[in-house]
């Protein structure tokens, strides 16, 4: 039986702004009923490109941002209104890491004091049993006490990860939110500290809600995934399932365009345009206007995200043909010849 340790219930969340100061207000939907789940000691990849609304539904898990409509619940409790002391005390249980560390760190402190300063903030055992910590914790994540000393802009890129790695990890949370953790390093320092991530994973049977744009990260490190696509799920599964089957039109381009090390077998898709503005949500499916293998009713009915066996999720007309022909070996639309 599946253990269950974050769940987001049809979430939805909606900005209403304006363009210029004088501008007519309208509504943008940055996240539109969005379900899933995280396994306890497991990690729920969620890829899409940029402004898909990943990044706002990490937020929303967190309780950092109140959804329009839906629920979020953690460990069998619905989140806190955030502010509130029940609220402070299950987000030292979530801890969210950032895409820049140097940014995420202030430039003044040593490290060893920012790792350290949860602690002091919740009044957790002696200072000196404060700065064991800190260090116990600094050497988990490959940094030296020497490290502790310095401050940000003295240690490299990948070390600052490290650094902000070890002051969430420091009140010893269940789940990690990661947004783009990695896409601001080198890519020789990512490989590090994606790795790293699992060994904590492993060691510490931390959850994670591995958020990316980056499929071949994302790959690596999840067991689950997630295809968001204008605030919207568009397939979710198990991650080999979806890398090696897509069944949705979108996440069969991601596919064909993430790098693999024996090469994915596929010709590269690529999609024409960009994805639509979300304030102007296109009608029906509201990847029909990028969508190689459209039919008429995409442009009017908007397929709903139905669940397949083995526990795939797709939002897609053709899901359910496409499905049957990849279980019968028999091609399915060709999508090379319409992109
Ligand atoms: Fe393409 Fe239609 Fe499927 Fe949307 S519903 S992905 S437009 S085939």
């Amino acid at each position: 039986m599946k253990d269950t340790i974050l769940r987001l219930r049809d979430l939805s969340k909606r900005y209403v702004t304006r363009q210029g100061a004088w501008g007519k207000p309208y509504t943008v939907s940055a996240v539109n009923n969005v379900s899933l789940s995280v396994e306890r000691g497991k990690t729920l990849g969620l890829v899409g490109e940029s402004g898909s609304g990943k990044s706002t539904t990490g937020r929303l898990a967190l309780g950092l941002e109140k959804p329009s409509e839906g629920d979020v619940v953690f460990d069998n409790a619905p989140i806190p209104a955030a502010g509130t002391a029940q609220w402070r005390k299950m987000r030292t249980r979530m801890q969210l890491i950032f895409q820049d560390p140097l940014n995420a760190l202030d430039r003044r402190l040593t490290i060893a004091d920012q790792v350290r300063e949860p602690l002091d903030i919740h009044n957790i055992g002696s200072p000196e049993e404060r700065l064991d910590q800190a260090l116990a914790v600094l050497d988990a994540v490959g940094l030296r006490a020497d490290h502790g000393r310095r401050v940000p802009s003295e240690l490299s890129g990948g070390q600052r990860q490290r650094a902000v790695l070890a002051r969430a990890l420091v009140m010893k949370p269940e789940l990690l939110v990661c947004d783009e953790p990695v896409s601001a390093l080198d890519v020789s320092i990512q490989a590090q500290v994606v790795n790293l991530l699992m060994d904590l994973q492993e060691s510490l049977g931390l959850s994670l809600l591995f958020i990316s744009h980056d499929l071949k990260v994302v790959r690596h490190v999840s067991h689950e995934m997630a295809v968001m696509y204008l605030g919207q799920i568009v397939e979710s599964g198990e991650t080999s399932t979806l890398m090696s089957a897509p069944v949705h039109p979108y996440t069969e381009a991601l596919v064909s365009a993430a790098p693999s090390p024996g090469g994915n077998g596929r010709k590269r898709i690529v999609l024409k345009g960009e994805p639509p503005n979300p304030a102007a949500r296109p009608s029906g499916c509201v990847f029909h206007p990028r969508c190689p293998v459209a039919q008429p009713n995409c442009r009017t009915e908007s397929p709903k995200l139905t669940p397949f066996p083995g526990g795939r999720r797709v939002a897609c007309h053709l899901a359910k043909e496409r499905l049957e022909k990849q279980a019968t070996g028999q091609k399915c639309y060709d999508l090379h010849s319409f992109a």
